[in-house]
Parts: structure tokens; sequence; C-alpha cells
């Protein structure tokens, strides 16, 4: 009987350069203690991770593929892009995290506002002390900040009454469009998949999204049912895309998302990580 181990590569997951729970560092251990053979690191805005995630996946005999999630606007609708396979040193790909950077302190602020407005105060410096480590803070961050200071029990309360798309206490700040993200990540020699596809909820909105030049869709995510994921793989080799797959997980942030919930196997890697 062969011993060889299945080949399983996680490729969407966050550490506490934004908003994970988990350093680089142990998410690439984590990683290698579960079995997986390949990572990508996609935090939301920042590439940060890889400046110490590369080593330790040395260490741990993980593949590390570049990766990075970006928020971006569609018709004003929110939606999540993976950047895949780019080149670390772009230029403008770094530039561009730093634009987001300052997108979120500006938006940030704006929520805060917003939440004062309805007698939940809190401080910048409060929110920035308390993850310091983090590239990019965001709104979980300020979820955990609500519930620390008892404003709400939980971090779904903060999002479902104040914080979440559309609610009382949301702004987006500045939009970034994809079109421009896309860009960006092709300049820096990268490959564009549409995230989590499922959570954007109208069929022609997607139809329009899909015909801007993606590489890819994340077809299998997290708990998704396999019908699901069918329906996306469906759409990706109709498109002739590529398929990715990943956890989205978040440490105890998320505790429902676990890593290596959703992988790809030897074949696909390789298609999509050419630098490696
Ligand atoms: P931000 O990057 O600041 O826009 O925040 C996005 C993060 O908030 C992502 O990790 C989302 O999964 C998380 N998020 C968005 N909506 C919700 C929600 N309703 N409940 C919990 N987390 C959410
Ligand atoms: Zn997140
Ligand atoms: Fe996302
Ligand atoms: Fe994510």
């Amino acid at each position: 009987m062969s011993t060889k181990k299945l080949f399983r590569a996680d490729l969407h997951c966050h550490t506490t350069c934004s908003d994970g729970t988990l350093s680089p560092n142990k998410l690439v251990e984590l990683a290698a203690q579960i079995g997986l053979s390949g990572l990508a690191i996609t935090d939301h805005d920042t590439i940060d991770a890889y400046e110490t995630a590369l080593e330790s996946a040395k260490k741990q005999n993980i593949l590390l593929g570049t990766g990075v999630e970006f928020s971006c606007d569609y018709d004003r609708i929110g939606v999540h892009l993976l950047g895949y396979d780019f080149a670390l040193n772009s230029q403008p790909l770094r530039a561009f995290c730093v634009r987001h950077q300052q997108r979120r302190i500006e938006r940030n602020q704006k929520i805060l506002t917003k939440l004062e407005k309805y007698k939940m105060p809190m401080k910048m410096d409060e929110l920035m002390q308390a993850h310091r480590e983090a590239k990019t803070i965001g709104r979980p961050h300020i979820a955990q900040l609500m519930v620390k200071k008892g404003y709400v029990k939980t971090v779904k309360e903060a999002f479902i009454n104040y914080i979440a798309d559309g609610k009382c206490c949301f702004d987006a700040g500045e939009p970034f469009s994809a079109e421009e993200t896309i860009a960006l990540i092709h300049a820096a020699g990268g490959k564009a998949f549409l995230a989590h596809p499922h959570l954007i909820d109208n069929v022609q909105l997607i139809d329009r999204l899909l015909r801007l030049p993606f590489d890819g869709i994340e077809c299998h995510y997290a708990k998704f049912a396999p019908e699901i994921e069918k329906k996306w793989v469906q759409i990706a080799q109709s498109k002739k895309l590529l398929m990715s797959g990943g956890s989205d997980f978040h440490g105890s942030g998320k505790q429902y998302l676990t890593l290596g919930a959703s992988w790809v196997d030897e074949e696909t890697f390789y298609k999509i990580f050419q630098r490696l």
C-alpha cells in the first residue's frame, strides 16, 4: 500500500497581519501539523505576512504561493478578489496595499464616528493599540472592541445590527474598482480570482463581473455544500477559468472555519502557482 500523503493546498487564509488571530509563523506551523502540502496566505489588502512566512514555510516543508485578498467595488457592491502567484517585489502592488491602508484609516474613522452617534464611543488609538501587529485594521477588529466594551455580546451581533454591509454604521470607504484591482494583480505577474462568489446575491451582476479579465473563480470554499461547488465548477469550466479553493481560515476569530476545510489538489496548485 502506498504511504504517499494526499496533496492538499489551502489557498485562502488570514493572519494577524489582517483580521486572523494566528501570526504568519503559527499559521504555517498549523498547516504543517494538519498535513497540508501547500498554502497561500490571503490577508485583506496586505502582503506583509510574506516577510516572515516564507522562511517558516521552508522550515516546515510547506509550498507557499503568494496571495492576497483585495476588497473592491463593483457597481457599489463590495466584492473580494484574490490575487495569486504575483511577484512579491512588485512596486505598483505594494503601493496599492499602502493606498488600501490609507482607505481603511479614513473608513474606520467614519465607522467610529457613526458608532459614537449610536452611543458606542471608541477611540481610534484604542482600536490601533489592540491590534498593533495588524497591517490592515477592519470591521472584525471594530466588532471585537465593541464586544470588549460591552456594547454588544458577540462579533456577530456587532455586524448584524451595526456594521455589516448596508447597516446603519457601515461605511465602504473610498472605492477601488474591480477593474483596477485585476489590472494591478496582472501587472505584478499574478492571477486574479473572484473570491467566495456565492456571497454575491445578484446573478446579473455576477454575469457582468465575470466578463472582466479574471483568471479564475474560488469554486471550493470553506464548508460549501457539494451542489454549490458543482455550480461554480461548471461556471468556471464554461468560461475556461481556473478553479481555486480554500477555507478562509481566520483562527479563533471565526471558529467555524477550520484550516484545510477546503483545498486544491497538486495539479490545480501548480496550474495557479508557476513561480514557486
Ligand atoms: P473589512 O475588511 O473591514 O470590510 O471586513 C471584512 C471582514 O469582515 C471579512 O473577514 C468578513 O468575513 C467579515 N464579515 C463581513 N460580514 C460579516 C458578518 N455579517 N459577520 C461576521 N463577519 C463578517
Ligand atoms: Zn477577514
Ligand atoms: Fe473575503
Ligand atoms: Fe478571506
